[in-house]
């Protein structure tokens, strides 16, 4: 890839200048924002060693993004059985669109999950006592000492009424002290911070374990997402207001509440789809941002205060 010292020294900016300044692939107009501009590269169409790597024709204007996302291209075309030879620039470019494309959506999701709404230094709105928060939630909520006490505690509000069990005469001991230890043995993982990705596949991952075990004493054999979202955030909620040194949890406990909040239609206890609950994650979190809070967590531990 070529950088812009080369434009400086007059070359690229003609290649450049040729295609008006816009990315051939994604379209990014270099003439109306200088930070745009700067991204603008020169974009080989044939690899290394094609007699028409350096013919004028051939080199075109690619946004920095666009001309590394396909890194891998001519290798890939070459083992993908795609043709370069004798094919016009407009050709090349429309047949290396698709990997490009193929590229930005996978950078999209990744921005989506772990970037979007995430900036670190944001502050607690100003009037917030977040210290005095967490030590009067622990103290008249939690109700607990140590995370294995708010594991139990958890596990408690979030059974309650949600009807998790078969039948009422269910003992459901064991199953509890299973999904405790589920809870307890992920205390040191989420010591640092966790990406949503990574928190929605413990989730499940409790889930499908749990149903697995116990799916005899299960409403429809079934430990479902909701109630684990539940518990799992609960817990971690507690483990933070314990100890604030941890960081913020990924997400917080949604309940009735905390879903009229967001002006969500949906029963917490009878959601059983990761994917939803992604959506109303992504749909709290918006709210939260829109109030003006840095994290969800926060957020929701103000709103029970
Ligand atoms: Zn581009």
């Amino acid at each position: 890839m070529a950088s812009f010292n080369d434009a400086l020294r007059g070359y690229a900016f003609h290649t450049i200048r040729a295609d008006n300044f816009r990315c051939r692939y994604c379209g990014l107009d270099g003439t109306k924002r200088f930070e745009d501009w700067l991204s603008l590269s020169e974009e080989h169409l044939l690899p290394d060693g094609h007699p028409n790597r350096n013919n004028r024709d051939y080199i075109v204007c690619a946004c920095r993004f666009c001309n590394g996302a396909a890194n891998q291209y001519f290798k890939c075309a070459h083992e993908r059985g795609l043709s370069l030879d004798g094919k016009t620039p407009e050709e090349l470019i429309a047949q290396r669109l698709p990997f490009i494309l193929a590229t930005t959506s996978e950078y999209k999701a990744f921005w989506e999950l772990r970037v979007k709404d995430h900036a670190v230094n944001a502050t607690v709105p100003t009037g917030i006592d977040l210290a005095k928060l967490q030590q009067s939630f622990v103290l008249n909520v939690a109700k607990s000492t140590n995370h294995e006490q708010a594991a139990n505690n958890a596990i408690l509000a979030a059974l309650q009424r949600s009807g998790t069990y078969a039948s009422g005469n269910v003992d459901g001991a064991k199953f509890r002290k299973a999904l405790a230890s589920e809870l307890n043995t992920r205390h040191d993982f989420y010591a640092q911070a966790i990406s949503d990705a990574e928190h929605c596949a413990t989730i499940s991952q409790i889930a499908d374990s749990l149903s697995m075990d116990f799916k005899g004493i299960l409403k429809a054999g079934r430990l479902r997402i909701g109630i684990v979202q539940k518990a799992l955030n609960l817990y971690l909620k507690t483990a933070w207001s314990l100890d604030p040194s941890r960081p913020d949890p990924p997400h917080c406990p949604i309940d009735r509440i905390v879903l009229q909040m967001a002006g969500i239609d949906g029963k917490w206890t009878e959601l059983d789809s990761i994917e939803t609950y992604q959506v109303w994650i992504e749909r709290l979190r918006q709210r939260a941002a829109d109030s003006g809070y840095p994290s969800l967590s926060v957020w929701e531990l103000h709103l029970w205060s």
